[in-house]
């Protein structure tokens, strides 16, 4: 294992030594080609996702399409990299400044979407110039593979990219290894809090995107599309997603559509991935399930009512999935157990408060900022929210605010450690590093 991972680092290491004097244009020209084959690859990269994450069709469909929108990105290097310029700083001296690339750069990956999160590290890292490791989840990494065929026939030298397999000791290894020089991770708190505080230690850049918590807030003047969008963003992929809706906050009088949320989540088709009716599939393992039910149980100990019970679902030819339906907890309360960590599994929590203010107050005083949401067709609502909580990704009528790849991922407090976002020109910012020269010819 650890002759696998120094041989990774050393091919990354020579590859680096000609990759970086590439062509800008030849590095962008690869991206291209690796947009054009993962385009026709999309059914077959997505059916692996459903195959190996449990994920629906519909969902997995849409993860590939997003990680091919990072991808066309990327191709933007040739304009999004450009440096600055003065001219005439003194007598025949100008000054410029370009942004470089770093060396090595690795990556470390959730299992939640296998293609979007490794497609938001590599094709921007390599085509800035660096060559790059990857360590995908253990638990899907068949479609980072489908990947990495797909790189090569774009036309990637061989060592720009590189995969190594396993769980922890790959992470250690790549946190100290002296010729890694950048380290991007995605997952729970404690692998991203490692991994920043152990990376940064050994003189690393670092960019670390953990767990969530988000709200949504539907206020009285809501419309009625509303509710429907809070279940499609609270049990779309299982809630396994750090953008789910697994809080909802009704303020005042939108307490009223509890049960119309109840109702629509009852309608939801249970039912494994690759089956063509499913709208809700399994959860990624026996120990997330079990994970899960207990959260559920703890909120029903500590006072929280469950109105929708989907801990146990039968679905016929697949009793032994691990399968939760959509499981609706009211009454929830700030100091409850089952609030204070991340569900991420299709559960919603029920909350409700008399004014905005409340809400606003209630989402800041969680640890987490990933994301949320406010429902509401009054303006001044709307902004005074945007302006007021303290989240990095913010959705007004809009349930699952994924920022497109053009702008970053900004997720804020216990969610990212790091300076340096990812995706959007931070993403860039992130993969390179800016030489600065002044120069003077005589006339
Ligand atoms: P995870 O932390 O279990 O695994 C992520 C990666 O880190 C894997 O490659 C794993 O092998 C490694 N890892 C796990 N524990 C580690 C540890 N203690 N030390 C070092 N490495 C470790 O996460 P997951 O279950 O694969 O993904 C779900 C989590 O990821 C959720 O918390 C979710 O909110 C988060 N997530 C966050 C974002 C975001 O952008 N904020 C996006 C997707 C997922």
């Amino acid at each position: 294992m650890k002759s696998e991972m120094q041989e990774a680092v050393q091919s990354a290491k020579d590859a680096f030594k000609t990759w970086s004097h590439t062509s800008i244009m030849a590095r962008q020209q690869v991206i291209f080609n690796f947009r054009e084959i993962m385009k026709k690859n999309l059914k077959p990269l997505a059916a692996k996702i459903t195959e190996e994450e449990g994920k629906t069709w519909g969902n997995a469909d849409k993860e590939v399409f997003r990680a091919l929108q990072i991808v066309e990105h990327a191709c933007s290097i040739t304009t999004l990299g450009m440096g600055e310029s003065l001219a005439g700083i003194a007598k025949d001296m100008d000054a410029f400044s370009f942004r470089a690339p770093l060396g090595v750069c690795a990556g470390i990956s959730a299992f939640n979407f296998p293609t979007m999160i490794p497609l938001w590290m590599i094709p921007m890292s390599i085509v800035c110039g660096n060559t790059f490791i990857l360590k995908p989840s253990e638990r899907d990494p068949g479609a980072v593979m489908m990947l990495m065929e797909m790189l090569q026939e774009a036309g990637l030298p061989n060592g720009v990219v590189n995969v190594i397999h396993g769980t922890f000791e790959p992470v250690t290894f790549l946190c100290d290894h002296p010729d890694v020089k950048a380290l991007s991770f995605v997952g729970s708190d404690a692998g991203g809090k490692y991994v920043y505080e152990r990376g940064c230690k050994n003189g690393k850049r670092v960019q670390s995107n953990m767990g969530a918590k988000c709200h949504g807030v539907i206020m009285p003047d809501a419309d009625e599309k509303s509710i429907g969008q809070l279940v499609g963003a609270g049990f779309g992929m299982a809630g396994q997603k750090c953008m789910t809706l697994c809080v909802a906050i009704f303020v005042g009088e939108a307490k009223n559509r509890i049960p119309e949320l109840v109702e629509l989540s009852k309608k939801i088709k249970v039912n494994a991935g690759h089956e063509t009716d499913a709208q809700l599939g399994p959860v990624v393992s026996p120990e997330s399930k079990e994970r899960i039910c207990k959260l559920v149980q703890s909120g029903i100990d500590e006072g929280a009512k469950i109105v929708l019970d989907g801990r146990n679902p039968v679905v016929p030819g697949y009793e032994k999935g691990n399968f939760i339906g959509p499981t609706i907890l009211t009454g929830v309360k700030p100091n409850m157990t089952c609030y204070k960590k991340e569900l991420f599994g299709p559960v919603i929590e029920v909350m409700t408060v008399d004014t905005l203010d409340e809400a606003i107050k209630v989402i800041n005083s969680n640890p987490y900022g990933n994301g949320t949401v406010i429902f509401t067709k009054s303006g001044s609502a709307a902004r005074k929210f945007t302006h007021e909580v303290d989240v990095g990704q913010i959705g007004v009528n809009v349930p699952v605010p994924i920022p497109l790849p053009m702008f970053s991922f900004t997720g804020s407090r216990g969610s990212f450690l790091g300076d340096l976002n990812f995706t959007g020109k931070a993403g860039m910012e992130f993969y390179t590093q800016i030489k600065t020269v002044t120069q003077h010819w005589r006339d």
